[in-house]
């Protein structure tokens, strides 16, 4: 069964380019009698806001790009990315960092001075005491090398270098999940078989595909659509008109 989705996050009014992506996802489920989905990506809840989820919810309606599930809601399913990170703890696959805001500027500024790839260094590795006074962030084990190949079905081959990411933060110091993270485990659980989305995620997708394996279970297709730009070849904003 094909499924797309469009997975909007509601911190600002609904972009033309989204749109356009929602397009094609709801274009290729209709083609291929397949399910279009409809996620609301609202784990920013400082910049979430309920108008720009009906500006959202309205928006697609109008639009006639109807959601056969859906909408889901992230912040509804913090209970599920909370097992998935605590699984993910006794399986040695995350582990708790306690470094702290100062010891993360340091590292970047000497890296920056070396001329090295600005990372976090995984130090935190290895830790089993905690830090006083410390709220730990959850980092997910990226493997430190070898490649990962993004077979995009619009960019073709893409091959990254896991040497080049670093272990991503999946839940933050107050416990809340991130967009790397939530994304991976919603795409899974809603059996997305196909993800079609904007260029600018297609940096997220080898760090998505780690965390897919980590899972055990396979990456969907992907789709990189490239944005739209303004005539100044910038990508199309307010400032555009
Ligand atoms: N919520 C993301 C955004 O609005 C999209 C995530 C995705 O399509 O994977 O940019």
């Amino acid at each position: 069964m094909i499924k797309t989705r469009f997975a909007p996050s509601p911190t600002g009014v609904l972009h033309l380019g989204s749109i356009r992506t929602a397009l094609f996802a709801w274009l290729y489920a209709r083609h291929n009698d397949g399910k279009f989905v409809l996620r609301i990506e609202d784990t920013d809840r400082e910049r979430s806001t309920p108008e720009n989820v009906d500006a959202i919810i309205e928006g697609i309606s109008w639009l006639g790009l109807v959601a056969d599930e859906g909408p889901y809601f992230q912040s509804e399913r913090y209970a599920r990315y909370r097992e998935v990170a605590t699984r993910w703890l006794a399986e040695g696959k995350a582990y708790r960092c306690y470094c702290t805001r100062e010891e993360l500027d340091e590292l970047r500024e000497r890296q920056l001075k070396s001329g090295a790839h600005v990372r976090y260094d995984g130090r935190c590795r290895d830790r089993t005491e905690p830090r006083n006074g410390v709220d730990p962030v959850i980092r997910f084990k990226n493997p430190p090398s070898g490649e990962v190949i993004v077979n995009d079905v619009v960019r073709g081959r893409v091959v990254f270098q896991n040497a080049q990411l670093d272990d991503l933060i999946i839940c933050r110091s107050d416990g809340s999940p991130t967009y790397n993270f939530t994304v991976v485990i919603d795409d899974y659980d809603m059996q997305v078989s196909h993800v079609i989305r904007g260029d600018d995620h297609l940096n997220n997708t080898p760090r998505q595909m780690n965390m897919l394996a980590a899972l055990g279970v396979e990456a969907p297709t992907y789709a990189h659509l490239p944005m739209i730009l303004g005539p100044d070849g910038s990508k199309l904003s307010k400032r555009h008109g």
